[in-house]
């Protein structure tokens, strides 16, 4: 299990980074995973965890929750708008808030359910077509419509492209938080988390480098 030496990697970086220790929440990806991984994961008392799909987060999480107290957990995937009551629900946190209609429902969930999960409105920072995400440009804009919505987002997150140096992404998205006075960073994964930190992370999403490579034949 590759959690300690994650801990301590994200320690260092902290510390290099000049930040104070436990200033980055470190968030293990846990989707896809065999039970048996996160189970050793929860038993190292980890207690913080990201999954990218409503109904396999449904599906596992609230026996773990009732029996691991203490467990949070992110919603780091795309949230379809008929998931979002279920996500509300189950989730501490949701990091794709992406659009007006989304944001729609989950204030209706909201008001249903009674607690808020923190959230963190997604930036497409590479102006990717297939990606989801507000382009920086209609940022301000979008704030302004939920806002008006009565949501109050914590932060932004971002996915860098595939290829190429996330770190441009991180200053953007660091840049872009610091105009609207927004301080949550949801911003590295496995393979450059270390650099996110450096650049002012809040949140890092860490999946295969914790708990391996995922198996997505084995889970369909
Ligand atoms: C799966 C996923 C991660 C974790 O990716 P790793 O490379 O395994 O660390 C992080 N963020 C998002 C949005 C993901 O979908």
């Amino acid at each position: 299990m590759g959690l300690n030496e994650i801990i301590d990697r994200v320690r260092a970086a902290e510390q290099a980074a000049g930040r104070a220790e436990g200033a980055v929440e470190l968030i293990a990806v846990s989707k896809v995973q065999p039970d048996a991984r996160v189970e050793a994961v929860l038993a190292a008392g980890h207690r913080v965890f990201g999954e990218n799909y409503v109904q396999e987060a449904q599906g596992k999480w609230p026996g773990w929750k009732g029996r691991h107290p203490g467990v949070r957990l992110h919603m780091i995937g795309p949230l379809q708008s008929n998931k979002a009551k279920a996500a509300v629900g189950l989730f501490d946190a949701i990091h794709t808030l992406d659009r007006m209609s989304l944001a729609r429902k989950l204030v209706a969930a909201i008001e249903a359910h009674g607690t808020a999960p923190e959230l963190f409105v997604q930036i497409n920072t590479g102006d990717e077509p297939q990606k989801a995400g507000i382009l920086p440009d209609e940022l301000a804009g979008f704030l302004e419509q939920i806002r008006a919505l009565g949501l109050n987002p914590q932060g932004l997150m971002c996915i860098p492209p595939e290829s190429g140096d996330s770190t441009p992404h991180f200053r953007l998205l660091r840049r872009l938080a610091e105009s609207e006075g927004l301080p949550g960073l949801s911003m590295g994964m496995s393979a450059d988390f270390e650099s996110a930190i450096a650049e002012g992370a809040t949140h890092i999403r860490v999946g295969s480098a914790i708990f391996g490579a995922r198996d997505y034949s084995a889970k369909g």
